[in-house]
């Protein structure tokens, strides 16, 4: 394990997901680089998801089953704060 990897995940660290391995973004199969330049700390559950997929498609497997890709940070709750004036 690299010790740059101890940090939050590159896809879901916004979640708060610590980095448990270090993941091609590029995968070897598809031309990608064995260096540091294409390494970032993910999580297990990320590594194991996006497995030999580029971040673009993994992102696009996910679409059907999240709201949207990993890493945004989008959130869809209505705020609460944000109350309806009650007419009369
Ligand atoms: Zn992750």
């Amino acid at each position: 394990m690299l010790t740059s990897a101890d940090g939050w995940c590159t896809y879901c660290g916004s979640m708060g997901v610590r980095a448990e391995v270090v993941d091609h973004i590029v995968p070897l199969e598809q031309g990608g680089a064995d260096d540091i330049t294409n390494l970032v700390p993910a999580c297990r559950s990320c590594n194991a998801s996006k497995r030999d997929r580029t971040p673009e498609q993994w992102r696009k497997s996910l679409e059907h089953r999240y709201y949207g890709p990993p890493g945004r940070g989008t959130s869809r709750r209505t705020p609460t704060s944000w109350t309806t004036p009650t007419p009369g």
